[in-house]
């Protein structure tokens, strides 16, 4: 049957990463997936992740399959991360939450369950967003709108633009959002920013559906849900897909969450009916180990400690790293203004870098960054940076 198909083009990011595994310069130097790298160059298992996995290993007596919606205690730990120990939304059971496969598992669950109940609801992205995004709801059957988001000039948001748009999607569309650490901008709203942004929400009566898939890597674990607190506080129906990708250094293990808030218990409860539904004809239930290995970590307050120190410090590396590029493109004479990368949050930078540029770095240095300029800097390590400073600057020569 494949004979006359032709065949699907590469995905653009996995794509570059094959291009990049075969170039034979020693020195080269990979800015394109997005994965967190240490000053090695190496993507660590954290070692909080290590004693929880040996705790597992000795304890587990069972691979029975997990519940559709997970273990119930990783629902609640996922909770407390969301909304803080002490939430109204926890205690008046309005939220729900399933544990699936990674944060694009929880996005996909997400969208097939909104989809079955607003049928012809259109799912509104920001340009740009993560690729994947657009793939995900195209998939489920959804028409996308976008909302104006990145202002290349300012490098900041288009916050009269975003707001203007957002009062114009109808009732009953899908809103998604980057909770922080957008990607590819690392640009996010701020404080009362949000707080319009909820407001016009709740007049309006679209669905937020929350992409939270960089919890501690902006501020803080407790500062960078700030926006899932004001939702939460609204009292209004929302969705949130978790990552522990990156947080957990959980790559592999496909280890995220998809959480339904509504205005009751009663209707959180329906939802989880639903959803139970999508999810059993899907994948059925989800892996345990990532999601056990990240409860075991919740659940013991030395590893959380430990967990928490290793999210800073991972946090701490990439703030490090931005501030060495922009002031070494600074110190070898680069006019350009590179300052707003210090500012930007997250692993990514949206550098500002034009297409040419991207292809003249790969072609003659070796360095791989997505086209649009997305540069994962967490791929930036104390050996490299002054090889790709030194490239940039005579690239922009
Ligand atoms: N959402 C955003 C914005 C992401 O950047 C990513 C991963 O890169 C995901 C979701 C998906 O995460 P996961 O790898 O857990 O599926």
């Amino acid at each position: 049957m494949w004979k006359e198909i032709e065949a699907a083009p590469a995905d653009a990011i996995l794509g570059l990463t094959e291009a990049f595994k075969k170039d034979k310069n020693p020195g080269k130097v990979n800015l394109g997936v997005g994965v967190f790298k240490d000053d090695a160059g190496t993507t660590p298992i954290l070692n909080c992740i290590k004693t929880a996995e040996k705790k597992l290993v000795e304890t587990e007596t069972t691979k029975g399959y997990l519940p559709i919606p997970g273990n119930p205690a990783y629902g609640a730990g996922v909770q407390k991360l969301l909304f803080g120990a002490d939430s109204e939304v926890i205690r008046s059971n309005r939220a729900a939450t399933l544990h699936t496969p990674g944060g694009t598992g929880a996005l996909r669950t997400g969208a097939d369950l909104l989809k079955k109940f607003k049928p012809a609801a259109k799912v509104w992205v920001s340009t740009p967003t993560w690729a994947n995004h657009k793939g995900i709801f195209t998939a489920a059957g959804y028409e996308i709108a976008d909302y104006p988001y990145y202002n290349a000039e300012t490098k900041g948001v288009k916050y009269d633009e975003l707001i203007e748009t957002l009062e114009g999607v109808p009732a009953g569309d899908v809103v998604l959002m980057h909770v922080c650490c957008h990607n590819p901008t690392g640009v996010d709203l701020v404080g009362e920013q949000w707080d319009k942004v909820v407001e016009i929400a709740k007049a309006k009566g679209w669905t937020p559906f929350l992409d939270f898939a960089y919890q501690g890597f902006g501020d803080s674990i407790e500062e960078d849900r700030a926006a899932v607190e004001k939702f939460a506080a609204a009292g209004i129906d929302f969705v949130v897909a978790s990552s522990f990708s990156k947080n957990f250094g959980l790559y592999n293990e496909r280890t995220g969450a998809f959480t339904i808030v509504t205005p009751s218990a009663e209707e959180t409860a329906v939802a989880l009916s639903h959803a139970k539904l999508t999810v059993r004809v899907n994948y059925s239930n989800p892996p345990a180990h990532g999601g056990l290995a990240a409860l075991t970590v919740l659940a013991d307050d030395a590893l959380y400690e430990q967990w928490i120190d290793e999210v800073a410090g991972m946090r701490d590396r990439i703030k490090a790293m931005r501030a060495k590029l922009v002031d070494g493109l600074v110190a070898r004479g680069v006019e350009q203004d590179f300052s707003y990368i210090k500012e930007q949050r997250g692993m990514f930078s949206f550098s500002g870098l034009s297409d040419d540029i991207v292809e003249w770095l790969k072609v003659n240095k070796s360095i791989y960054i997505v086209k649009g300029g997305r540069i994962n800097v967490a791929g930036l390590t104390s050996k490299n940076i002054d090889y790709v400073c030194d490239a940039i600057a005579e690239a922009l020569k």
